[in-house]
């Protein structure tokens, strides 16, 4: 399969903003790839080479690009460097400099040569790993035609942004290979499970469906999270989880999911990066605790180590660093608090109920100083709830989650359900919980911040369509170096015009790529002609809201913008506004 054929394609994704035709157009395109090809083709549709999981980057900036565009074409960079500003983009300029004077290939390059070139890119570090890297690449260079180089630029600088999300890569999979929509489910549990669609997908064309509902949860491959729905009154709680539940504390610091095979380990972040490195302290405590092969989470938060008390939630960004040193391990020392277990010994215990689990925990972890189980309580009424949840906000935690006890109360892996509710009220607003919200634009300010960022139009996700829907305008909340820091973190994430997946009546004054995520209170949702979140889903005509939003000043970084406050979410947070306001 030739490289110009994955070019035209993303061509012609570029130029569409319907869904739909996205879809058709990656059907298409996975038809005819050759089996042997076809987890390649979806890591580079998404602008990568392997899945998020494993960390591999290609780490060539725009300056190396640069550099090796200048030396094929033998030009010096300070004129590629202007034809970037003149264009305003590394792959247009690419493309244009070789309309005028790339060279002439003979040879055509082949996604299999561009796939290894590249892996082989990204795998290079260590001494020399530059010179190296150029060198590669510029090998893919000189076989390119215009409208390649335009995308391999792109895609070598982590710029490709073709849009293209996981839900609609599961939707085109599913109707190319299968034909019917009802198998989407088949699909969806194994990307759940394995955290990799180029490897389900691979599994689809050369093992079919059998092949696909065959896929086991591995150890050192991630799964995807299990999260909770949100509820604002105890009795409700209840009500829902049958009269009786296991209510845990729910500690406020960073979710990590941890793996061991033998003496090797893995740890994976909320949004499952490989975050390993960052916690050595964490896998020796581990280590010492469980003596066993295991997948389990925890939250892992800073403590003071005289106390043992929990430290807020901000503590612990003092880890979040490139290079963790006996500093950080020993200034923000860490302790997990584990709620729950995936697999042991080779045996899968997702299908397991929770209080099974639990049982199995309880009997395996040595607790010490710095690994303890999640504090629980099994409650059957409202009074003991309330007194826990006090419990808990007393010893430093957010609030509880509620663990539903019924034989059914399996694992659900990347699932948003009712099994798991958590309750921690903001008694300060009607909501019953902060919102994760996506930045998609921006308006300038007035007066002292004329010529700056005044505020930012914020977005929740609708998973069903794939799309980005407006929720707010923020402005309050944000300290001068807020702003700073974040027109920092946009500027390479400005686009000329509102994304394709972006669903806003509102024109911004900047549109952004969706991929900074920010927590948002407000004082409660209310219906809204301008916003597009669950438009006319509640009310003909009308959105929902965020009334007198503010930012909280936290970066949802551990958060992909697929992971932000869904539209449904919202819907059921306002529902459940309306009841409490009645109450
Ligand atoms: P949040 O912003 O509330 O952390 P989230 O989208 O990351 O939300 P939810 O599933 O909605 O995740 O809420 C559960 C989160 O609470 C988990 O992701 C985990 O990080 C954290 N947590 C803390 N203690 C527990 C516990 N005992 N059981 C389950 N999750 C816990």
């Amino acid at each position: 399969m030739e490289y110009a054929k994955l070019a035209r394609f993303y061509s012609k994704i570029e130029s569409t903003s319907s869904r739909t035709r996205m879809i058709q157009l990656l059907v298409e395109l996975f038809r005819e790839t050759p089996p042997e090809l076809i987890d390649k083709v979806v890591y580079l549709s998404v602008g990568r080479i392997a899945p998020e999981y494993t960390g591999l980057d290609y780490n060539f900036g725009e300056k190396l690009a640069i550099k090796a565009l200048s030396e094929v074409l033998g030009v010096d960079e300070h004129s590629v460097e202007e034809k970037v500003v003149e264009l305003g983009d590394l792959g247009d300029a690419g493309q244009k400099l070789y309309e005028e004077k790339g060279p002439q290939p003979e040879d055509r390059l082949s996604v299999r040569e561009v796939y290894e070139t590249l892996l082989e890119i990204a795998r290079t570090t260590g001494v020399g790993a530059l010179k190296r890297k150029i060198e590669l690449f510029k090998r893919l260079l000189l076989k390119a035609s215009p409208l390649e180089v335009k995308y391999l630029l792109r895609t070598i600088t982590e710029k490709l942004r073709l849009g293209i999300g996981d839900n609609t890569i599961m939707d085109a999979l599913v109707l190319a290979f299968t034909g019917d929509q009802r198998n989407r489910f088949h699909i969806e549990r194994a990307y759940n499970l394995s955290s990799d669609l180029g490897y389900v997908a691979k599994v689809l064309v050369e093992r079919g469906l059998e092949g696909v509902k065959a896929i086991k949860i591995e150890v050192g491959r991630p799964v995807r999270p299990m999260l909770a729905e949100r509820m604002s009154m105890p009795s409700l709680i209840l009500k829902k989880l049958g009269g009786r539940c296991g209510a845990e504390y729910k500690y406020d610091g960073e979710r990590i999911q941890a793996h061991r095979k033998g003496e090797e380990f893995w740890l994976y972040s909320r949004r499952l990066e490989n975050i390993t490195h960052q916690f050595p302290d964490l896998i020796e405590f581990l280590k010492e605790s469980i003596h066993h092969d295991f997948i389990v989470e925890l939250e892992c938060v800073v403590i003071d180590p005289a106390s043992g008390q929990i430290q807020p939630f901000q503590a612990l960004m003092n880890r979040k660093v490139k290079y963790v040193s006996r500093y950080h391990i020993l200034k923000y020392p860490v302790a997990g608090f584990i709620f729950d277990i995936l697999y042991l010994d080779g045996e899968d215990l997702t299908l397991k109920p929770y209080p099974e689990r639990r049982r199995i925990l309880e009997k395996i972890v040595k607790t010490t100083e710095r690994i303890n189980l999640a504090t629980r309580k099994v409650v059957d009424n409202v009074e003991e709830l309330e007194a826990f949840f006090h419990q808990a906000i007393e010893d430093g935690c957010e609030g509880l989650v509620c663990k539903s006890l019924a034989e059914n109360s399996v694992y659900e892996a990347g699932k948003r359900g009712f099994l798991w509710i958590k309750y921690k009220r903001d008694y300060k607003s009607h909501l019953a919980d902060t919102l994760d919200l996506v930045v998609v634009g921006a308006f300038h300010g007035k007066g002292q911040r004329a010529g700056h960022f005044g505020s930012l139009l914020m977005a929740c996700y609708d998973p069903e369509t794939d799309q980005f829907k407006t929720v707010c305008k923020v402005g309050t909340g944000f300290t001068e170096e807020d702003f700073r820091k974040l027109e920092e973190m946009l500027k390479d994430r400005r686009m000329e015009h509102r994304h394709p997946r972006v669903n806003s009546l509102l024109s911004a004054d900047m549109w952004f790529e969706p991929f900074l995520v920010l927590e948002i209170t407000g004082a409660e949702l209310t219906y809204s002609p301008v916003h597009t979140c669950a438009w006319d889903k509640v009310k003909p005509g009308r959105g929902l809201g965020l009334r007198f939003p503010r930012f909280t000043g936290r970066y949802r970084l551990d958060k992909r913008p697929e992971d932000a406050t869904t539209e449904r979410e919202i819907i059921e947070m306002f529902l459940q506004q309306k009841q409490y306001k009645a109450y």
